[in-house]
């Protein structure tokens, strides 16, 4: 069992990131953390195994204060699953899969049959074990991500956005996979997400998070459909999700442009390319790489200074992928590429509601009764 006491985080530039959240995550179950960019996700979970120290309260892990624990003890029972699989480039498959149970000193043949094995269980093929990281697709690295996290059988499992990176079909398989996993394993997990939708399918228990790093609301999924608290919560489980729900429909939507600057441009440049908070950094094929936040920005635009957070959407892609990339875009514009990858302009998600509402036609009508219509539609 997680249990959090009041727990603060005031990172040195006065930005409070978490503010007083109390919640428990039981053992054997999974606890989604959801909100909209910037609630303190991240910073929560990473606080669990100290990689963030909080600034108030206490996190006690199995009813021990973290704070009174090794930092090295502690992470030795906590696996930890990031967005982009965190995995070593050099390293082979199976080599990643094993990284920690030989740091623990497990002998070779132990580990590497370890890792043979866990690749059984996230579904890999053994003929992969050789393989280079670059040489998988997305969801495949998000798999040995997994494997990797689970190899040495911690008590714990911390994701964060682990699958928000991969297009949705592969996302929904690797939910499925993931519960069945679960199923078998029964790990305490708490697992962050932006995605509504993925947060109702996998927690036992959810916890919505609002800007200011405050909790909204802590319920069991159907209770959150059913019982929201308050309309910030009936907004983002009700009518984002009425509009989620209407899945891979294509329709044609408006892009805005958007002023953009390169990686490697001065601080002078970057800041003189739009008043904005948020700046999109370009590569030199015009590839968007991620967003620089203007007040932290003192230098030029290095890969160091990037925000990667928030998914890209393709031009022919579904209002659902567009209305994604808008929610997890820490400015809140959403990134549109090309067939190429090349950057097209950005889309808001109050830009998609129109054609979200007209693609609906009478289906979907943004009632206050809506999230009953939408529990409705989740039990079918
Ligand atoms: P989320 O994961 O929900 O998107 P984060 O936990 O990453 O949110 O960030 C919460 C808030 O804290 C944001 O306003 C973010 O800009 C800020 N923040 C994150 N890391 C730092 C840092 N190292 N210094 C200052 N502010 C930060
Ligand atoms: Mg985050």
């Amino acid at each position: 069992m997680i249990r959090f006491e009041s727990v603060t985080k005031e990172y040195p530039d006065g930005t409070i990131a978490v503010n007083e959240l109390s919640l428990t995550a039981p053992t054997g179950k999974i606890t989604v953390l959801v909100g909209p960019s910037g609630c303190g996700k991240t910073t929560s979970l990473r606080m669990i195994n100290r990689m963030i120290e909080p600034t108030g309260g206490r996190i006690l892990v199995d009813d021990r204060d973290t704070s009174t624990i090794d930092s090295a003890e502690l992470r030795r029972g906590i696996g930890y699953v990031i967005q982009h699989a965190g995995l070593f480039p050099h390293r082979t498959i199976v080599a990643n899969i094993a990284t920690v149970p030989l740091l623990l000193g497990w002998d070779r043949a132990q580990a590497t049959s370890r890792a043979l094995e866990l690749m059984d269980r996230v579904g890999l093929p053994r003929s992969f074990a050789k393989r280079f990281p670059s040489q998988l697709s997305g969801g495949q690295q998000q798999r040995v991500g997994v494997a990797r996290a689970l190899a040495a059988d911690p008590p714990v499992m911390l994701m964060d956005e682990p699958f928000s990176a991969v297009d949705p079909i592969v996302r929904d398989q690797l939910q499925d996979e993931f519960l069945r996993l679960q199923g078998e394993i029964g790990k305490t997990i708490v697992f962050v997400t932006h995605d509504i939708d993925e947060a109702i399918k996998l927690g036992d228990q959810v916890a919505v998070l609002r800007v200011g790093g405050t909790l909204a609301q802590l319920a069991a999924p159907e209770e959150l459909l059913a019982r929201p608290v308050d309309d910030f919560v009936a907004d983002f489980v009700g009518r984002d999700r009425g509009y989620r729900t209407l899945g891979f429909r294509n329709a044609a939507f408006p892009t805005r442009a958007e002023p953009t600057t390169r990686l490697g441009a001065t601080e002078a440049d970057a800041r003189a390319a739009t008043g904005d908070p948020w700046i999109l950094v370009l590569d030199d094929q015009d590839h968007p790489l991620g967003w620089v936040e203007r007040e932290r920005l003192d230098g030029p635009v290095t890969r160091e200074a990037l925000h990667r957070g928030g998914t890209v959407a393709p031009t022919d892609g579904s209002l659902r992928q567009a209305l994604d990339a808008a929610l997890s875009a820490p400015s809140g514009r959403g990134v549109i590429v090309g067939p190429d990858g090349v950057f097209v302009g950005t889309v808001r998600a109050r830009d998609l509601i129109e054609p979200i509402e007209a693609s609906a036609g009478r289906q979907h009508v943004a009632t206050p009764e809506g999230v009953g219509v939408v529990s409705q539609s989740k039990a079918d």
